[in-house]
């Protein structure tokens, strides 16, 4: 099954239904790993900003879309979150990379086992310099 119509299947089983916004939207999500802010999103797919605003809620709220809403430059960046993972954000330039290499799977139910909470979501994110931020902030201090 591809990755858009494992999305929509989850869509469905919450009862929400498939339009073509929505659709689009996460299909430019799913192909563009980038952690685009909502205008980036509306202007590549000629979408009126509310309307990629609207979409965004709902998917957001069926756990499908993820917010990063502490990035540097002070705007909400989107990512598909079909499958768990965590950001590096770099403080000087904003740049987000996805990282793979922990596994977030046990995550949940440590997080249950120690508070009783029922977990609805799972977010790790690390804050630092990039390379290329390091090399330019680092260097110039000696
Ligand atoms: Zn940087
Ligand atoms: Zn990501």
């Amino acid at each position: 099954m591809s990755e858009l119509n494992h999305a929509l299947e989850i869509l469905q089983k919450q009862g929400i239904k498939k339009t073509t916004q929505r659709r689009n939207i996460l299909d430019y999500l799913i192909q563009n790993r980038i952690h685009p802010s909502a205008d980036v999103i509306a202007k590549s797919l000629q979408m009126n900003l509310t309307t990629v605003y609207n979409t965004l809620d709902i998917l957001i709220n069926s756990q499908l879309v993820y917010v990063i809403d502490n990035n540097q430059d002070g705007k909400k960046h989107y990512d598909y979150f079909g499958h768990p993972h965590y950001h590096v954000l770099c403080r000087n330039c904003g740049k987000i990379v996805d990282g793979t290499n922990i596994d977030l799977y046990n995550f949940p139910r440590l997080a249950h086992e120690d508070s009783n909470f029922l977990i609805e979501q799972t977010s790790l994110e690390f804050i630092g310099l990039c390379e290329d931020c390091q090399k330019l902030l680092l260097t110039h201090s000696t």
